[in-house]
């Protein structure tokens, strides 16, 4: 069954005769719901125009240089269920290269095949792309850590005289500025496949053979024959086991949700996703507590770098237990009841939500890889060699799904590596280091060599460091608790590990990122003008503590 629909000019605000800058379809095109249409420019922004009909463009009704207003024919649509709607097994299609999971990895390396002349067919199962890192992971616990940020340092400002009062929060709106972000960018990305003319089949992939995959959606399946596919399928939130089945008991996308500010939640995780949601949730009025298995917050980091998160996240949570385990959770009426065990275990306490994020494990079975002949590990990873490339010599792998770190920007770096090795480029993923960061407040981002793996290892390092209280910018943002620290090389004294905390680390980490890439050594950092007053002179001072030239702290010993 299909239908022909006008799609026309939406209300674009006050304008009329707006002028069409771009027109990214044309007749014969197939669009799904959301696929910008056309570019048009008002004189404050330039904006797309989205499909409101998935089907194939019959009749283009407009041109560049064309000026529109609202209620204008922008073009006809046969109307379909979905853009590329699975139809069934008669609908088989094939490609050079097929993308399984449009996450950062999937995306990127579909893009940057398409851009190398591929025939590019991206397969994700959810309805919007972008994969957990824009839908239910990184860009919305960052729009929900902004408003936190404003939040605390509003309150902050009362000491300084600025008095806001106490916030009132609007969960709705809140969402609503969530969503929205979510939105602006999951759009953006069909925009891109469509412009670069890869096509998307949404579904469940799994292979069939070494050449063929199976999608099924709720529409039907179909069969997509391949010569070359790149898997990103990404990760899963690890659940404990035996937890009663209740939704105040929440994963990280739960936690995003925002159903309801509870008066108290529970925490069981203290990584990065435990840290940040607690962040964002006591920063909303919720009186929060953390529960963390291991002797410390976000193991694997510094614990002087750790020491100063927690003593903030101290003051905003009601509690924080290390060395503790949770041994029991029921539901009852009146909320969560939570057993505890270990060190710092309290009595039985009642929770109105309890967060569980306690890690993420690779989505390697569940895809039939085996019937493509690519080997999974008993974890769920796929190895693979340093071009991305499974055991198989036409399937490659990246993101979560190939090892830790479960970072969105290596997967994007591996991306771009399988698909340019894919299109026969002589490349290879060779990174030295790849940053890590929470978006606590403060703060913290490491790269390259710590001091815990160094101790661990007998690796030798010489550091230096400075702490933000010497920094006049630090004190004007209330950040004197924060230190940039580098660690050399004591043979070659080139830049070999950082580590930052405070506001803005994760900005300022990319610099030391950029320093250990190129061999740079603490002259390279020192010598290069850093703009004053800024937090970037942190990581330069720290470069001149070392070498014995930093005038805006006395050190003795070093002064050369
Ligand atoms: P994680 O592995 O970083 O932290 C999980 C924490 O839970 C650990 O500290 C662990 O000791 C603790 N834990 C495990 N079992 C427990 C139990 N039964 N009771 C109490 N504590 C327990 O996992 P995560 O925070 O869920 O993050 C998952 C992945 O996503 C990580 O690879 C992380 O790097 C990535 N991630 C990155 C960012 C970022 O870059 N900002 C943000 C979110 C997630």
């Amino acid at each position: 069954m299909s239908s022909t629909v006008e799609v026309r000019v939406p209300d674009i605000g006050d304008f009329k005769g707006v002028e069409i800058i771009e027109v990214l379809i044309a007749e014969g095109d197939t669009v799904a719901v959301d696929d910008p249409l056309i570019t048009i420019e008002t004189d404050k922004a330039a904006m797309d125009v989205p499909a409101t009909s998935a089907g194939s463009i019959k009749a283009l009704k407009v041109k560049v240089g064309d000026k529109v207003s609202e209620g204008d024919v922008i073009c006809t649509v046969e109307s379909r269920p979905s853009a590329v709607a699975p139809t069934g097994r008669d609908s088989d299609a094939t490609c050079e290269l097929l993308v399984l999971g449009a996450g950062p990895g999937g995306y990127t390396a579909a893009f940057r095949a398409a851009d190398l002349g591929r025939d590019v067919v991206l397969v994700e199962r959810y309805p919007t792309l972008g994969g957990v890192c824009l839908n239910v992971g990184c860009i919305p616990s960052k729009a929900l850590l902004h408003v936190a940020k404003v939040i605390d340092d509003a309150a902050v400002l009362a000491d300084h005289g600025v008095n806001f009062g106490a916030p009132r929060i609007d969960l709705d709106g809140l969402r609503g500025f969530k969503n929205e972000v979510i939105g602006k960018l999951t759009g953006g990305l069909a925009g891109l496949a469509k412009q670069r003319k890869v096509r998307v089949v949404y579904g469940a992939g799994r292979f069939l053979g070494a050449n063929h995959m199976s999608v099924e959606s709720p529409d039907g399946a179909q069969v997509i024959h391949f010569k070359q596919a790149v898997i990103a399928a990404g990760s899963s939130v690890v659940r404990l086991p035996g937890l009663p089945d209740d939704p105040r008991i929440m994963d990280s996308t739960g936690a995003l949700e925002l159903e309801e500010l509870p008066e108290r939640m529970l925490v069981i995780g203290g990584g990065i996703i435990g840290l940040e949601m607690a962040t964002v949730y006591a920063a909303l009025g919720v009186r929060v507590s953390v529960v963390e298995l291991s002797d410390g917050l976000m193991p694997g980091c510094d614990r002087d770098l750790v020491k100063v998160l927690q003593k903030r996240l101290a003051g905003k949570c009601e509690r924080i237990m290390v060395k503790t385990k949770v041994t029991s959770l029921k539901a009852q009426k009146n909320g969560i009841k939570v057993e505890f065990e270990g060190d710092n275990a309290p009595d039985a306490q009642i929770f109105g939500r309890v967060l569980v994020a306690v890690g993420r494990r690779p989505n390697g079975h569940g895809i039939d890889a085996d019937k493509a002949g690519v080997t999974v590990d008993e974890r769920g990873f796929i190895p693979v060699d340093h071009q991305m490339l499974t055991n198989q010599p036409h399937i490659f792998a990246i993101g979560d799904i190939v090892g830790n770190p479960m970072l969105a920007h290596k997967a994007t770096h591996e991306g771009k590596v399988a698909a340019e090795v894919a299109s026969g480029h002589k490349v290879a993923f060779e990174a030295t280091v790849i940053p890590s960061v929470a978006y606590t407040d403060p703060e913290i981002a490491w790269c390259g060599l710590t001091e815990t793996d160094a101790k661990a290892q007998g690796i030798p390092y010489e550091k230096a460091q400075f702490p933000w209280a010497a920094s006049g910018r630090a004190l004007a943002l209330s950040a004197g608790d924060g230190f940039s620290k580098l660690l050399f090389d004591p043979a070659t004294k080139r830049v070999i590990g950082a580590g930052i905390v405070g506001p803005s680390a994760g900005d300022l980490i990319a610099e030391a990122a950029l320093a250990i890439e190129m061999g740079a050594d603490a002259a390279d950092i020192s010598l290069t003008i850093h703009p004053h007053p800024t937090l970037s002179e942190t990581v330069a001072f720290a470069a001149e503590a070392f070498e014995g030239t930093l005038t805006d702290l006395y050190l003795p010993r070093r002064s050369k």
